[in-house]
């Protein structure tokens, strides 16, 4: 394990019981302030007939109603442009930016001078610590920004720490490794799926780089530090340590992983966290999987009370090997359940496809999963480029015909997979979109 450092001991360490007691107490105050200033709180808890005084324990709050992205959609397009749920008076907002749109419509996020300078910094003080990240690191950032609030927060976070940052927006992938290895960077971040692009061209081009100072590799928008084969590709890649980083555009920056790599905190000082049956909506037994549902404690600009995240995880309550008390999502985000798709019969993650195809050395980073229209019995077929021209037909052959077997071990499905030419399947920056619908 690397060396364990703090942002602040006495938070990260106390025992279960002050933490939930001071949950409890921070839930009740962001609920009467955003029952107080929002018609969109008001009207929803009105609704359900509950008031935020009728929150006298921690288990009382499965009584407030959820809150979802489609509700914060519809409340924009109602009340353009931001909505009825913002809590201050937009002219407020000194950061303005938009959630990616993968899942439909963006929506628009507004943080006041509080969120954006105080709230987001103590965020990223937990993510900091946990990564080992010093002030006399050098950031390189390869990405352009544009609205997308994660880089933002991550360059000015990590900016104000002391960290020299490089932005590395506007350059070509070949300028990007260029300028890793011309300004000495140690710590990159990304999605998983851009910094394997990154490691895979570096190493293509002569130029490889585990070669480079990089030591830390900071990944978010995607599952990858905790998805062992991506894991493994990147740190070797890049011979450097991965580390992921979770968040929404919508609640910011709630979880890190840390030095003991056993699975994902959350700074549970800021957030309270759930884990749901994402039929039922109710609370699963600790270490069963669920629905993510997290709740903003401290951020007074548009606080989500029992937001939606999609995400499917397992929560851990046992202290980590780091001394934190914080929960952790074991294994980090499992998947999601908007991604997870029902086929023959089998409910199938993306994700758990993708650590199959991740093993096999002949095959590249990418994928594509081509799900069939329903009822035409066809199979799920699996799109893979071969990862290097010298990989003879036979060797090919051999390994498409193991993997099928390892797909039909795990899953009790067999995919058909299509070798495509190398380079041929689409390339993502951010979010990668790889599941295809036949139609
Ligand atoms: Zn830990």
């Amino acid at each position: 394990m690397h060396e364990i450092s703090y942002w602040n001991r006495e938070t990260e360490t106390m025992s279960r019981e002050r933490l939930q007691n001071l949950q409890l107490e921070l839930f009740q105050n962001q609920m009467h302030y955003v029952y107080e200033r929002s018609p969109f709180y008001r009207n929803k808890y009105d609704a359900a007939g509950i008031k935020p005084s009728d929150i006298k324990t921690l288990s009382d709050i499965e009584r407030v109603p959820l809150t979802t992205k489609e509700e914060l959609r519809e409340s924009q397009a109602r009340h353009p442009p931001w909505g009825d749920f913002l809590c201050i008076p937009p002219q407020e907002a000194v950061r303005v930016f938009k959630t990616t749109g993968t899942t439909g419509i963006p929506v628009r996020i507004a943080l006041n001078k509080y969120d954006w300078e105080e709230q987001f910094q103590e965020q990223f003080m937990h993510h900091m610590h946990g990564y080992g990240i010093q002030p006399s690191d050098i950031l390189f950032v390869p990405f352009a920004y544009g609205l997308h609030m994660a880089f933002w927060g991550f360059h000015t976070a990590m900016e104000r720490a002391g960290v020299t940052v490089i932005p590395g927006g506007g350059l070509s992938t070949e300028e990007r490794i260029k300028n890793i290895f011309e300004w000495g960077a140690t710590v990159v971040c990304g999605t998983p799926t851009y910094i394997l692009y990154l490691g895979e061209t570096a190493k293509r081009t002569g130029q490889p780089l585990s070669e480079s100072d990089v030591r830390i590799v900071v990944l978010g928008g995607e599952p990858g530090a905790n998805v062992p084969s991506t894991r493994r590709a990147i740190e070797g890649l890049w011979e450097a340590t991965c580390y992921d980083d979770l968040g929404s555009t919508e609640l910011y920056n709630f979880g890190f992983d840390c030095v003991a790599k056993k699975g994902t905190h959350i700074i549970e000082t800021l957030y309270y966290a759930e884990c749901l049956d994402p039929e039922t909506l109710k609370p699963v037994p600790t270490g069963e999987i669920g629905e993510l549902v997290i709740s903003n404690l401290c951020t007074k600009s548009m606080p989500l009370l029992r937001y939606r995240l999609k995400d499917l995880v397992r929560l851990n309550e046992q202290t980590c090997d780091c001394g934190r008390s914080f929960l952790r999502l074991d294994g980090g985000v499992l998947g999601r359940s908007d991604d997870m798709f029902h086929f023959a019969g089998v409910n199938i993650f993306p994700s758990a496809i993708e650590n199959l195809i991740r093993e096999v050395p002949e095959f590249s980073n990418e994928y594509q999963l081509v799900l069939p229209e329903m009822g035409s019995g066809k199979r799920l077929m699996i799109r893979i480029e071969p990862d290097s021209s010298d990989t003879s037909q036979e060797e090919m052959h051999q390994a498409v015909s193991a993997f099928v077997k390892k797909v039909k071990h795990h899953m009790t499905i067999t995919p058909d997979v299509e070798i495509v030419e190398i380079g041929k399947l689409p390339r993502f920056e951010m979010k990668a979109r790889r599941v295809v619908r036949e139609e």
